[in-house]
Formats: structure tokens, sequence, C-alpha cells
């Protein structure tokens, strides 16, 4: 039995239902199995509406990492895109990690296959580069940008209007944390604008904590791998401990704190680039693009 499944007193807040139930405190409600991802798949619906994430008619990229939490995203904005007039396609960044690169497109595929949508790749190989610290960037930081930059390329050239990430509410709520404790007050929007070197940037499941991914990506048996990348800095997501405190002791804190977060805090900058790259003319924030950056660096040695 998932430790999120209970028997509980009360019945489904959907179908009345009782026995077996799912609460997940977030929602404050109490869900049967059945129920449970129809619930889920409105509540991303509903931000999409009053987020304005979409217009009728685009081709929504969902960024695959071949993970759970994008895979869940991929799973629900399926079962929307009839309804929301959306196409949907994935979209994966194979970042040359070894093992780990191999069983994350692996994943990624598995996923589009089960699914029946179409699945673009695009390989930091290509590029003739490799991820690895450059100057005061470290690894991730640099994997992070060369990823953001190949989906931004990707989605140009596939000519898609809507670039969907799988960030949950426990990646914001962290985020939010780490600005707060470093005097940074901005925070991602849940919709970011088009711009001339981006497409609009949407973060459907902005509000979904992970443990709503989990069981969603379990109970309707969506493919995803689990494995973790060699480079996983576990410190780096302390936080998410703390909030889990925080539900726990205040049930629907965190999201509240989110909403709360949102309004108070300037959206974050860091992907809003004004400058073009010396070299190949593509989007940056500095002098060369992270791609150009690192072949730079590369080439010198
Ligand atoms: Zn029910
Ligand atoms: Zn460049």
């Amino acid at each position: 039995m998932h430790s999120r499944l209970v028997f509980h007193d009360g019945s489904c807040a959907v179908c009345k239902a009782e026995g077996e139930l799912i609460r997940i405190s977030e929602f404050g409600k109490a869900l049967c199995a059945e129920c449970f991802p129809g619930f889920v798949q409105r509540r991303v619906e509903s931000l999409m509406r009053r987020r304005l994430m979409y217009e009728r008619g685009d081709t929504i990229g969902i960024a695959l990492s071949g993970g759970k939490d994008s895979a869940a995203l991929a799973h629900i904005m399926d079962a929307l895109h009839a309804r929301l007039r959306i196409s949907i396609i994935g979209l994966h960044a194979n970042m040359g990690l070894g093992e780990f690169s191999d069983i994350s497109e692996q994943a990624a595929t598995r996923l589009c296959d089960h699914l029946g949508i179409e699945l673009h790749v695009t390989r930091v190989a290509d590029e003739g580069v490799r991820i690895e610290p450059v100057g005061q960037f470290r690894q991730c930081s640099v994997c992070g940008a060369v990823r953001r930059a190949l989906l931004n390329r990707l989605t140009a050239r596939l000519d898609v209007q809507v670039l969907a990430t799988g960030h949950t509410l426990d990646d914001i709520l962290q985020f939010m944390l780490k600005g707060i404790l470093s005097g940074r007050l901005e925070a991602p929007r849940p919709m970011l604008e088009p711009a001339s070197h981006r497409p609009r940037k949407i973060k459907p499941l902005y509000f979904t904590p992970e443990a709503a991914t989990d069981l969603y990506v379990d109970l309707l048996d969506v493919p995803y791998t689990d494995s973790v990348c060699p480079e996983f800095d576990p410190a780096g997501h302390r936080f998410k401990e703390i909030f889990k405190l925080l539900e726990a002791k205040a049930p629907m804190a965190t999201i509240q704190f989110a909403h709360t977060m949102l309004k108070a805090m300037k959206p974050a900058e860091a992907e809003e680039m004004q400058r073009t790259c010396a070299i190949c003319g593509e989007p940056t924030n500095a002098t060369y693009c992270p791609i150009c950056r690192l072949r730079r660096a590369q080439e010198a040695h």
C-alpha cells in the first residue's frame, strides 16, 4: 500500500466513495484512487487557464528529463490537450553525462511511446563540448545554462510556441527560500511571456507538490526513471525538508507561502537575456553564450 493511501473516516471529495482514500495535505482534500488523477489534471488546467499559459492551436514542447515530475506533467498535458485545443511534443536534452544520460534519454523515449507523442532530442555531444566546470561556474550551473540554451534553440528550430517544464511546488519553494536567505527577492513566474530569444515558458506544476506527482505516476504506471545524476548534491536540496516539516505542522501552509512570495518577489532575471553571443549570435547575458563559453575553455586546453 502506498504511504499516502490511508484509511480515512471521510469520503472522496469528488465521488463521495468511502474507504481507502488519498490525502495530499497541500490539497486539503481526501480523494479515492479513481478520482485522484482527474483532480490533479483539473488543478493544472485551472492554473493554465488563469495564468494564460497557452493559446488555442499552440504546440507546447514539454522538457522531459526522464524523471517523474516531467513524466507526470507530460501525462497530465496529454490528458488535457484535446480540451485545451493544444498539441504537445516531448523535448529532451541529452547532457552527455555517461550512463545516467543514456538511461534518461531511454526513459523519455519510453514515455513518449507510451503516450503516443513525438520526441525530439538535442545532444550536448553534437555541439562538440562536454559538461564540466568553467571558471567560477560549477558543473551543475554550467549544465543548467547549457540545457536551457539547447532547449531554447530546439524550440526555435521546431517552431514550438511554448516550453513547459516540470518544476513542482517543492522546487519553487526551495528557490524562494534560497533567495530570501541570500537577500535576493526574486522568484520564477508560473508563466513568462515569449521574448525574441525564446518561446513562452510555463510551469504548470507550480502549485503541485511532489507528493502528488509521485502518486500520480505510480497510480497510472507512467514510465520514468528514478536514476540520479552522478553530480547530484543532496546539500543543494536540503531546504525541501524544511517545507515538508512546515506542511506537516501547518497543512496548506506551503501553498500559501508560495502564493504570498510570488506576489512579494520580483520575476527571476536569469532567463531574460539582453545580448547576443559574440561567436554564434545566439541570445546570452554575457559576451558568449554558455555553449561557446564552454567550447572556448575546452579548446584552450
Ligand atoms: Zn472518488
Ligand atoms: Zn554562442
